[in-house]
């Protein structure tokens, strides 16, 4: 390969011998894509016209107040599909229509991903089949419905733990016997490379425009730019724009789960070390053995036990921080911004709203939470929490 998508002692691709021609034909031709000014213009024209960029970055009133500074909040709740995801899936469904692939393959977890890229599929003519963990999909079954209605075929995955991993080994398995037509569009900015460039560099749109709207409405950079973590693209995505710009705190917010004390929590950053997780060095939950330890959180989509190597190499050199929320603080933010913003977040999201709220800020800051998604598809978790 040409670069090796390492980001200091993270990163890299440990995958078996079958699926380096696939990853290194991914490579080549996003390397070509990227720069070819018409490929880039695809992009921006499905990403307006289909999803609805710009996104707005909404100065919130009522949390500025609770937070002790002006808080701008970006609305990627307000980007079609209902989450940033949307970014990811149309630009590889683009690259895999531009590489002749009329097949995407993806996995799922909580079904988030697989509806993405079942819609973006749908647009763009495509045929669609998403892996998902049998238990998954019974848990899941508005998101089965939806994939179904744009026209994917879901494939149950009953081995090992019948969710998100077996998913991801079986949609791997899949690739490597079908790469003539088939194209594996990844839900995050983990896994090998060129996984981790390709999902930063199609989601550092978000950070894009927060950088270019809040020079427009404050004529200033923000003190801090906030997003949770969960594989790490929505966050990446709001980061990138500003990892030269040291004078910009780049913050994570972590499922904490129950605390990290009991064990049940997803904080890979915060309680991780290092080792191999779906073909890449990064940190991870895991036992003295090296066996994957289950993550927790009340977020489906930050209930993953590893994390992108970029996060992890920006952690370890100190440029951005990372800090665990439990789910009792999500769950509370989530239902403060719904009274006092008139705003339902993802309960993902509410993680970045209440690290935001639980953090010293000075009254000349300017602080800017990426709301990641929004939170209809969470409620039957509030009831049950409540
Ligand atoms: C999937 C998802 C996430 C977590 O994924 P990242 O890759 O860490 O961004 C966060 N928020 C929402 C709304 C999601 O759907």
């Amino acid at each position: 390969m040409r670069s090796e998508g390492r980001f200091g002692s993270f990163g890299g691709y440990y995958v078996s011998e079958l699926l380096l021609p696939c990853l290194e034909e991914l490579e080549a031709a996003w390397l070509d894509a990227r720069d070819d000014p018409a490929f880039t213009a695809e992009v921006a024209h499905e990403l307006a016209h289909f999803a609805g960029r710009p996104t707005p970055l909404d100065p919130a009133r009522a949390l500025s107040e609770r937070v002790g500074c002006r808080v701008y909040l970006k609305r990627e709740d307000l980007l079609h599909g209902g989450a940033h995801k949307t970014n990811n899936t149309i630009g590889q469904a683009l690259l895999a229509r531009r590489m002749n692939k009329r097949h995407l393959i993806a996995e799922t977890g909580a079904g988030q991903h697989g509806v993405a890229c079942a819609m973006a599929g749908a647009r763009l003519g495509l045929d669609v089949t998403i892996f998902m963990g049998r238990k998954d999909m019974e848990r899941q079954r508005p998101n089965v419905q939806r994939m179904r209605l744009f026209g994917a075929e879901v494939v149950p995955v009953d081995q090992g733990s019948a969710s998100l991993k077996a998913a991801i080994n079986e949609a791997m398995r899949y690739w490597t016997a079908h790469l003539s037509d088939t194209f594996y569009v990844f839900g995050t900015a983990a896994g090998p490379h060129p996984y981790p460039s390709l999902v930063r560099d199609l989601q550092r749109v978000i950070g894009d425009e927060i950088r270019a709207q809040l020079l427009e409405a404050e004529g200033r950079l923000p003190s801090a730019v906030l997003a949770c973590v969960g594989g790490g693209s929505n966050a990446i995505g709001a980061f990138t724009a500003f990892l030269d710009d040291p004078e910009v705190r780049l913050i994570g917010a972590e499922p904490g789960g129950e605390g990290i004390a009991s064990g049940r929590h997803g904080a890979t950053l915060t309680a991780g070390t290092s080792g191999c997780l779906h073909g890449a060095i990064s940190l991870v939950l895991q036992d003295e053995h090296g066996q994957i330890r289950e993550s927790h959180s009340i977020s489906a989509g930050l209930d993953y036990p590893g994390v992108g190597p970029e996060h992890a190499h920006l952690s370890e050199i100190g440029r951005a921080t990372y800090l665990p929320v439990t789910d009792a603080q999500a769950l509370d933010a989530l239902r403060w911004l719904a009274r006092h913003e008139g705003i339902l977040c993802a309960l993902e999201s509410a993680h970045a709203v209440a690290l935001a709220m639980e953090l010293p800020f000075d009254p000349s800051d300017v602080v800017v939470i990426n709301v990641s998604g929004r939170g209809d598809k969470d409620l039957e978790h509030l009831e049950a929490a409540s």
